[in-house]
């Protein structure tokens, strides 16, 4: 891993960097890019190179929208034990959070994979629904365990979503004139590199899937502000010790057997279509929106304003840093947090405050 961390090898693609004397805005999408990009303070020695990068819609829990989240508080004050990762429990829904409701009673509880939410229904006979979050890379496993016939007191609450969709949908509104955009390994690693390739012909575009040491990130700047200088947009893998072509065709095939594609709000964004992952009609028991249709009644599709003040619909498209967030530090922060982008670990509110809190930078 040191290797890809080689103070010597960065410092020369960044003169690489330098000698090109650009002026990019870049996107990623991606939590686990933006803490290389905050931690090592890639940012501030690219800007200074001329390139500026913001994260667009990468953080699951982020893009989670207040309907889910309440939909999931709902059903905890119902009575169904919640199972969800810890990240989710303190985003706000409409009528409180999932830990306000644990507050006043109800079963919710932490579990760090949908396993563990499994083997909880199997252990207490409770209706458990598993909050299911996240891209392309963690719902093969939702798909998997749903195949594999989990016991009948076991539900999902579906909020996964396909990354492809968002790119579009962000191309497609223009807000942010970008020069390329540096896609997730993870999310790559099961898709590959083709559902990207419409995109740079579209829209022009250079992109380059990245792996997640410093030395991934530069080189995955270095490659795109290349295409730029030869005037190229096509979709590169720097990754190419995990990312494969055609991505991983088991995972692929497990999704498309669980799930259909079904147009979907993202926080910060309109519909976008084609985006949510629907469970298929064969696992309709599975799928707590429609096993508790009755109880869930008007909050399914209810649209609930953004908590009051808060940027993180401007922080998702890319519109803004979170210090330009005028709720950043003060009235927001992880101790007492207003949206879901400082709630998340992987969200760039929070990761901008843990990293340089008291920074000028
Ligand atoms: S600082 Fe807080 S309120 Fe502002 S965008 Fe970030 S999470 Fe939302």
């Amino acid at each position: 891993m040191f290797q890809f961390r080689d103070r010597v090898v960065a410092e020369k693609i960044i003169r690489r960097i330098a000698g090109m004397n650009v002026d990019l805005t870049l996107m990623h999408v991606c939590g686990t890019h933006q803490d290389t990009i905050v931690r090592y303070g890639l940012d501030v020695l690219l800007r200074k190179q001329g390139v500026r990068i913001r994260q667009g819609p990468g953080c699951p829990v982020c893009v989670t929208t207040t309907t889910e989240i309440e939909e999931a508080v709902v059903l905890a004050r119902r009575g169904k034990t919640i199972a969800t990762y810890g990240d989710m429990l303190r985003v706000p829904g409409a009528s409180g959070s999932l830990i306000d409701a644990r507050s006043e009673g109800a079963k919710v509880k932490v579990v760090y994979s949908i396993t563990d939410a499994v083997k909880l229904a199997e252990r207490t006979g409770d209706e458990t629904v598993f909050v299911a979050i996240g891209f392309e890379t963690t719902a093969p496993a939702t798909a998997i365990t749903l195949l594999g016939k989990p016991p009948e007191n076991f539900s999902i609450l579906s909020c996964h979503r396909y990354l492809p969709p968002a790119l579009e949908s962000l191309l497609s509104m223009g807000e942010l004139k970008l020069d390329g955009i540096i896609e997730p390994g993870h999310v790559s690693t099961i898709i590959g590199t083709k559902p990207y390739e419409r995109l740079s012909v579209k829209y022009m575009l250079p992109q380059v899937i990245a792996g997640f040491e410093p030395l991934d990130v530069l080189m995955a700047v270095y490659m795109i502000a290349r295409q730029t200088q030869s005037s190229r947009a096509i979709v590169e893998n720097e990754y190419a010790r995990t990312v494969r072509e055609e991505g991983n065709l088991k995972a692929l095939r497990a999704m498309s057997e669980v799930f259909r594609p079904i147009d979907s709000k993202w926080r910060g964004f309109p519909v976008v279509p084609g985006s949510r992952m629907k469970l298929r009609s064969e696992f309709a028991s599975y799928d707590a929106e429609e096993r508790f249709r009755e109880e869930l009644g008007a909050t399914i599709g209810a649209e609930f304003s953004e908590p009051s003040g808060c940027g993180c619909d401007r922080v998702l498209r890319g519109l803004i840093e979170p210090r330009e967030c005028p709720l950043f530090g003060e009235a927001c922060s992880p101790e007492r947090p207003v949206g879901p982008c400082m709630v998340s670990l992987e969200g760039s509110c929070n990761i901008e405050y843990r990293y340089r809190r008291s920074s000028q930078i």
